[in-house]
């Protein structure tokens, strides 16, 4: 190679070495009679310096010459600081410079490449390759490829094997829209990206493989949300003759296993939670379990007593939030806008402040005395300096909105730590989901997921209350992995179609190749998906989702740095009989 060294390494027993290292500029300090340079690469920064008066005049020249990102080649010796930075592996040493060649100059670039940058957004993202230089992202990088590493380690100790599944293939629904190839050999005809492989990772249990695994690339065209990418990465996997304990097992396994290796943390065993329990509690199927204040139907509590609003309402519910009682009114008054936000959906919030002398003041005096606070005070099991918050409507959007409340008071507390990690399996989902719009119910996780034995009699008379054996994997308050037991037999899956409004001729038509494959000795079988570059973000302790992907899209869904989608040429359109209205 160019060089002896990289820009990591050196230390104080290197003193007195000749050396040879190649790197970026990161920065350059000039005393006049002194000149420092700070030297970058993916494995560190290695400080050089030159002296007036010492080094030869030509070399001074040269390294004064050079600006940020000049791409330079040097020797020199190895020599310990006057002026140690304990803040860098290398801060104790410093090259004095011998040799310097610049072997490739640069123009300055639109961002500084330093550990926090003055580059907006999308600067970033147009410049990519130059943002990945920068040591935070280029580290979420690197602890990516930890993560796949580990991954493999762990399913290959298992016997899992590695496939690979096709990317052109036919739409497989999971709840979002496909992206669609045309095809030129046969116009008027598409490929769909996969949405995920399941159809072929049940097809490889049909065959005999018994345990398969893919690290692989996902399509979804879903309406842009924040920190949502339309290509995402799965660790996909699947088993044969298993239960779901034993999925559960393994895969609480593979959790653990990261953990460990990665982060060097022994993640406890997860706890079971139902997913009527979650919504009873938390008020949603992702519950963030870093921290407490758990719900409290106060139905018996607060009705009955002229108050209008939770007289009418269906559920009327609170949490008790831990030492709030000395929320000023102006901060009340936020949480009461929060709530009323129309995201969050609330009409009105009710609060009581339990104070530390033992007093109850509330929002709703007018209708209740201290007396009845105090049966709400008890049944949240509030202590004195607490603050309760009640919110009552409709029991599905009051849930959904309290919820947000509690994860808000989590935050503003400090209850929501990035580097504390609280993880749990849902488990009991809901086999079908309501979907108003349509007038028909969709599969809450896919087509392909089995009901629950015991709830099989209810298919026909109530199916919003057959359970699935479906289960998410949730890491502080984030789902990070999905997946079921499956049908594995032609009459259960014919009649799983039927109910989600599939005619016997669209369900053949769409998915008869899966339904005959169950008829040639389909095993027992079922799996899951994580998401993987969540899972990465939540090792890193990241908000977003975008700096563990190399090149990721924009929250348009652009790439901004190759520019596209973008559009293609008229013989391209004609070659695949495609003809496009022009944009109005
Ligand atoms: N294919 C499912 C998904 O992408 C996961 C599974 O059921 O294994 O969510």
């Amino acid at each position: 190679m160019l060089r002896t060294h990289t820009c990591g390494e050196l230390r104080i027993k290197d003193v007195q070495q000749r050396v040879t290292l190649t790197g970026w500029v990161q920065r350059q300090r000039d005393k006049g009679s002194l000149l420092w340079i700070d030297l970058r690469d993916r494995y560190g920064i290695t400080q050089l310096f030159l002296e007036e008066g010492k080094s030869a005049p030509k070399l001074l020249e040269t390294a004064r010459a050079v600006g940020r990102e000049y791409v330079v080649r040097v020797t020199g010796i190895v020599v310990e600081r006057m002026s140690k930075n304990d803040k860098m592996p290398t801060g104790d040493i410093e090259i004095k410079v011998e040799e310097f060649d610049i072997l490739n100059p640069s123009k300055v670039p639109p961002f500084t490449i330093e550990e926090n940058t003055d580059g907006g957004d999308d600067l970033r993202m147009k410049y990519r390759y130059l943002d990945l230089r920068r040591a935070p992202v280029r580290d979420s990088l690197l602890l990516r490829h930890q993560m796949s590493q580990q991954t493999r380690a762990y399913m290959d100790s298992l016997g899992f094997i590695e496939v690979e599944t096709p990317v052109l293939i036919k739409s497989t629904p999971e709840g979002a829209r496909d992206f669609v190839v045309p095809s030129r050999i046969h116009h008027g005809e598409f490929y769909a990206l996969p949405q995920s492989p399941q159809t072929f990772k049940q097809l490889l249990m049909v065959s005999g493989f018994d345990r398969y695994y893919q690290i692989v690339r996902c399509f979804r065209d879903e309406d842009l949300r924040a920190d949502r990418q339309p290509e995402f990465t799965q660790i996909d996997c699947e088993m044969a003759f298993v239960t779901r304990e034993d999925i559960l097992h393994t895969f609480e396994g593979l959790i653990r296993h990261l953990f460990k290796k990665v982060k060097g943390y022994d993640l406890p065993a997860l706890p079971h939670m139902s997913y009527a329990d979650a919504m009873k509690n938390y008020g949603s199927d992702k519950p963030d379990t870093r921290f407490g204040m758990t719900f409290t139907e106060l139905n018996s509590q607060t009705q009955g007593k002229g108050f209008q609003v939770f007289d009418s309402a269906e559920l009327v519910v609170g949490i008790s939030v831990p030492g709030a009682a000395g929320y000023t009114r102006k901060q009340l008054d936020e949480l009461t806008e929060f709530v009323k936000r129309p995201q969050v959906g609330a009409k009105g919030l009710v609060w009581v402040r339990y104070e530390e002398s033992g007093t109850l003041k509330s929002s709703v005096d007018k209708f209740y005395d201290e007396a009845a606070l105090k049966t709400w005070a008890a049944a949240c099991s509030a202590k004195p300096g607490d603050l309760l918050l009640v919110l009552a409507g409709p029991t599905d959007a009051t849930r959904k909105a309290l919820s947000e409340l509690r994860l808000l008071m989590g935050s503003q507390l400090g209850l929501r730590d990035k580097n504390t990690f609280s993880a749990l399996w849902v488990i009991d989902f809901p086999l079908f989901e309501w979907d108003e719009d349509a007038k028909r119910f969709n599969a809450m996780h896919h087509p392909f997921t089995s009901p629950k034995h015991e709830d099989l009699h209810l298919l026909d008379k109530d199916p919003a209350k057959v359970r699935a054996n479906a289960y998410d994997m949730v890491i502080n308050g984030s789902e990070v992995g999905g997946g079921s037991i499956r049908i594995h037999d032609r009459p259960t899956q014919q009649l799983m179609f039927s109910k989600l409004g599939f005619t016997e001729e669209e369900a053949r038509k769409q998915f008869g190749f899966l339904m005959e494959a169950f008829e040639f000795g389909a095993p027992p079988h079922g799996g899951i998906a994580f998401g993987f570059d969540r899972l990465c973000a939540i090792f890193g302790g990241a908000e977003s989702i975008r700096d563990f992907i190399a090149f990721p899209k924009n929250n348009a869904g652009k790439d901004m740095m190759i520019d596209t989608p973008s559009t293609i040429s008229q013989d391209q359109l004609n070659e695949l009989a495609l003809s496009i209205k022009p944009a109005k």
